[in-house]
């Protein structure tokens, strides 16, 4: 086993090292605020340094709740790059200062991601802090200054989807060299406001608007990265997975959680990817063993390990169970299933999945069945609904989204390629039966 796992890991970990956050965003999955009780010493920070470094890990991507909140969170960067892995950072911006910009560069942090969740008034009401928008565009500008490189990171919910083109011109402009997109799911604070997660049947309408945005990024030189629970295996699944380029050749290979990714939590608990429930993933704590026994030994941390055999699939159920594309994909993201349904294995946000249904005649919908406990990483249950594409919506349901809801501001510059509707429409006459979808 030891051998399996240092053969497979490149190792990406990505560390939350406090809790405590200057922002109260509504979506928040790990619900920061304040630092948790028991966050790791700095000698027991350091000590894990070292230890990433000897299981092989490359890069460490810090984030919070705000990690500069931390006091001695540049102490752990410079260990870091003295321990030769790479520091990167995830940060909501809020509160950068000039001088911690170029402390980070000395400290070897080389790129960060700024989370940007809309324009000015959905990104201040979705991150609980008004002028934190503002904070985002200027902390963008001070990180370039520094000669850090800067991405930022996006939530796609009913509140952002509508002005996702506006928002990426804005971010581009603003200096964005990578843009890391992710739908929004239920966990955390998000479990609790449910009516802005998209609903399975608006994916209709997600996925050709992120291939425009996606294309006009590539050929303007920013790297669209598609997030794990973005996909899959639509007539866009190339020109997604391959930061634009639609003649990549990588697609959706299945949850890497544990084989190429791990999570850690502040006090030192240890997860294969870090947006993973901690209830159900935490494999140990490195203030009980050591992370490579953790990584090594720990059901929670090696379930992925099974990928490509029939025992791989075997956690799988409802449309994903029959699924074509089943042993390669494996449901999609573990994280989005698991946060709907309480259990991994089934996957509503599934772009095939929701072109599958559509040819039939059919939508899926989902409502909240039980709330999530109101702690850190936790998650609710829903109930899953697959109804007629042309049954009426919901009345009340005012955060709908249609196509014509997306703002697209002009000139935008025409789609290359065949149409988008034809190239939706072809995945679901010609290809998908090919496929012998269940
Ligand atoms: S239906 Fe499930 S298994 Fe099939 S491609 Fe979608 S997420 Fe993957």
């Amino acid at each position: 086993m030891t051998q399996n796992w240092v053969r497979r890991h490149h190792a990406y970990a990505v560390w939350e090292i406090t809790l405590k956050c200057n922002l109260a965003c509504s979506h928040c999955g790990s619900r920061a605020g304040d630092a948790r009780q028991d966050e790791l010493t700095t000698a027991e920070c350091l000590d894990l340094v070292q230890q990433m470094a000897e299981a092989g890990i490359t890069e460490v991507t810090l984030i919070g709740g705000e990690a500069f909140l931390r006091r001695d969170w540049l102490e752990i960067a410079a260990a870091i790059t003295a321990a030769g892995m790479r520091p990167t950072m995830t940060t909501g911006g809020f509160g950068l200062s000039a001088g911690t910009c170029a402390k980070m560069a000395e400290a070897g942090i080389g790129t960060v991601s700024v989370s940007v969740d809309g324009l000015e008034a959905v990104h201040d009401k979705l991150r609980g802090r008004p002028g934190s928008h503002q904070q985002c565009l200027k902390s963008m500008r001070l990180l370039g200054e520094a000669g850090i490189t800067v991405g930022c990171n996006s939530q796609i919910n009913r509140l952002s989807a509508r002005n996702f083109p506006e928002l990426y011109l804005l971010l581009r402009d603003a200096g964005m060299k990578a843009w890391q997109l992710q739908l929004t799911v239920p966990m955390g604070n998000a479990a609790d406001h449910a009516n802005i997660l998209l609903q399975p049947a608006e994916l209709m309408v997600i996925y050709p608007m992120l291939a425009r945005v996606a294309q006009r990024a590539y050929n303007e030189g920013v790297a669209i990265n598609a997030g794990n629970n973005i996909g899959y295996y639509g007539p866009f699944e190339v020109l997604l997975r391959n930061l634009g380029n639609a003649q990549g050749d990588l697609i959706w290979q299945g949850c890497q959680a544990g084989l190429s990714a791990l999570g850690i939590e502040a006090n030192g608990a240890i997860k294969g990817c870090p947006s993973l429930p901690t209830s159900a993933y935490v494999g140990g704590n490195i203030r009980e063993r050591k992370l490579r026994d953790i990584l090594v030994n720990t059901p929670e941390l090696t379930f992925n390990l099974k990928e490509g055999s029939d025992e791989g699939t075997s956690h799988m159920w409802g449309f994903c169970q029959g699924c074509q594309f089943a042993k390669l994909c494996r449901a999609g993201c573990n994280w989005t299933s698991h946060v709907f349904f309480d259990r991994r294995g089934n996957n509503p946000y599934c772009h095939h999945r929701a072109l599958a249904l559509d040819s039939r005649g059919l939508r899926e919908r989902v409502t909240l069945a039980r709330k999530a406990t109101g702690l850190p990483f936790d998650n609710g249950c829903f109930d899953l609904h697959q109804e007629p594409r042309d049954q009426a919506w919901p009345e009340g349901d005012e955060l709908h989204l249609t196509a014509a809801d997306i703002h697209w501001p002009e000139p935008w510059p025409a789609w290359e390629g065949p149409d988008l509707d034809g190239l939706q429409l072809d995945y679901q006459q010609r290809i998908q039966p090919a496929l012998k979808i269940p």
